[in-house]
């Protein structure tokens, strides 16, 4: 039997590749249903090619735009056009497994809609655990949901961890998450308000979405992973660690008691975790190219420069506070990345609106979707007005 598939987010870098894996392996998986915000041409060709059952656009003009243009070409993919079509998907009964590929909090309510019906969740998409936090693990937990991580650095984590995860607390000193350093790893730091979007973008091994180029250059998109491996691992913060790896072939490592260390390694390629998320326990051809070890040049490390990457340390901080911080300082930092990108705040100062985001909001009680939603809300909110005063 296929595997039946919802890709949310299919249109951007993390959905391309997921498509070029399962397209690789036509007898084993076959697409249900696909999502994407805006891009009706692309997400037009993947209706084209791998035919599912139903499509969404995030936008509703953008859904009857594809609609329009789906019924011309004379396919049979459906255009859902409700309010919750996202969750449809991704709890829909035919569904076997769901790729959370959204980028930012906006792919919450459907991840949690997938893990609520038990299905396997390949979780990309790291806000939506920053933002979920505890109710997001609960709600696997209590639905008998898998969650596999699809983030390189988790998915490293994941295959050098025990199988047993009861050992893991008693096995494990430390997880060693391993970081690029992004494009300004050596720039001067009294330049980094001079630095544009197009440079922020411009990752040295990766082509990624923008939002999370953008936290690579920061290093926020560390400090969301951090947050994201103590809920997937359930790790105490202090044993979560971050070291400076630029070459990004050790995609993370686990320390045991023991002084002993496991690391994955591999070529920097989304499609490498993505495969293995989409087969565990089994492995399936990536069409990643392997790793020639005779051609690598020096791996090397360092530590990471607390002066040059002030938002790393924000993660550590957030998972100290109460409940709620993380959802708090991921809003701040959505609303502080979408400022730069629209070249209205300047690259230092995306840390600077964290931070007062963080001083300024007030989690309160969450034990809800809604309650996290809200606050989600209330963050933001702060946050723009944060970033209006520093407008350019
Ligand atoms: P991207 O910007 O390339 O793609 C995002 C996708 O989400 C697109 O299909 C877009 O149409 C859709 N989308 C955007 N906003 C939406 C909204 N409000 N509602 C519904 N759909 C929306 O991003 P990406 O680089 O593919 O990253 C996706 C997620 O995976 C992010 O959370 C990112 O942190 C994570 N991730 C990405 C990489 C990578 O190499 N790109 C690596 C690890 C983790
Ligand atoms: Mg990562």
């Amino acid at each position: 039997m296929k595997q039946k598939i919802t890709v949310l987010g299919s249109t951007g870098s993390i959905g391309t590749n997921t498509l070029d894996v399962v397209a690789r392996h036509p007898e084993q998986y076959e697409i249900f249903a696909l999502s994407a915000a805006t891009q009706v041409d692309l997400m037009l060709s993947q209706c084209a090619q791998f035919k599912p059952q139903f499509a969404v656009m995030a936008s509703a003009p953008h859904a009857r735009q594809l609609a329009e243009k789906i019924k011309q070409s004379g396919l049979q993919t459906q255009v859902l056009q409700e309010r919750d079509a996202l969750e449809v998907i991704a709890s829909h009964p035919d569904v076997d497994a769901v790729m959370g590929a959204i980028v930012g909090a906006a792919g919450l309510p459907p991840c949690l809609a997938a893990a609520r019906a038990g299905k396997r969740l390949l979780l990309a998409n790291k806000e939506a655990l920053v933002v979920g936090g505890a109710l997001f693990m609960d709600t696997v937990r209590r639905h008998g949901a898998t969650l596999l991580p699809i983030d390189s650095e988790h998915s490293a984590i994941f295959q050098c961890l025990p199988e047993d995860s009861s050992t893991w607390a008693e096995r494990v000193d430390s997880l060693l998450l391993t970081a690029s350093g992004g494009p300004f790893r050596q720039r001067d730091p009294a330049t980094l308000s001079e630095i544009t979007p197009e440079q922020a973008c411009s990752h040295p091994n990766f082509s990624m979405g923008r939002k999370i180029s953008v936290d690579s250059a920061t290093m926020m998109n560390k400090a969301l992973e951090v947050i994201e491996a103590r809920w997937l691992f359930d790790m105490s913060p202090e044993k979560i660690k971050v070291v400076i790896h630029p070459q990004q072939i050790v995609h993370s490592m686990v320390q045991f008691k023991d002084s002993s260390v496991l690391a994955q390694l591999g070529t920097p390629d989304m499609r490498v975790p993505i495969a293995c998320g989409l087969a565990w326990p089994e492995r399936i051809e990536s069409g990643a190219p392997v790793l020639d070890f005779a051609k690598l040049a020096a791996l090397t490390f360092e530590e990471a420069d607390a002066h040059r990457f002030p938002g790393l340390h924000l993660s550590w901080q957030a998972l100290r506070a109460p409940e709620g911080t993380t959802t708090v300082l991921n809003a701040a930092n959505e609303v502080a990345v979408a400022a730069f990108l629209e070249r209205r705040l300047s690259f230092d100062r995306i840390h600077a609106v964290n931070l007062q985001t963080l001083e300024s909001v007030q989690p309160g009680a969450v034990s809800s979707l809604e309650d996290l939603m809200a606050l989600d809300a209330r963050a933001r909110e702060s946050a723009a007005a944060i970033a209006g005063r520093w407008a350019r």
